[in-house]
């Protein structure tokens, strides 16, 4: 846990957030800035700056993160239609939290990756 990470303070209650779904290692919750109808951001309990970073550190939790996603899907309603999975790696990739995070974006046809 780091004390100045915005997804670790949301993690421990510190900050408000919509929380949709939580296991042992893993909490989701509504993206403030929805990029689609239904846009969950799940986050590790651990603290790691990236995926990457993540999967050296942790690597089955990465393996929670995306069984809580299918989980989600499901109670979104959106499991047989499709949704995004991805994470962003890095400033390039638009990355600006740096605590590792899956955003499962669904709820309407996605355009094709830049
Ligand atoms: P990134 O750009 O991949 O790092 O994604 C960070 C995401 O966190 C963005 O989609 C933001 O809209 C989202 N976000 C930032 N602050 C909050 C918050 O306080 N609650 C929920 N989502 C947030």
């Amino acid at each position: 846990m780091s004390s100045d990470c915005l997804f670790c303070r949301i993690v421990k209650g510190e900050i408000p957030a919509t929380i949709v779904h939580e296991t042992e290692t893993t909490t989701a919750f509504r993206d403030i800035s929805p990029q689609a109808p239904t846009h969950v951001v799940l986050v590790p309990k651990l603290h790691s700056p990236d995926a990457v970073a993540l999967v050296k550190a942790a690597p089955g939790v990465l393996d929670d993160l995306f069984r809580a996603a299918g989980e989600v899907a499901e109670a979104e309603g959106i499991a047989d239609s499709g949704y995004r999975l991805l994470f962003n790696t890095g400033a390039d990739a638009g990355q600006t939290v740096f605590h590792a995070h899956l955003h499962l974006l669904g709820g309407r046809e996605l355009g094709a990756l830049a």
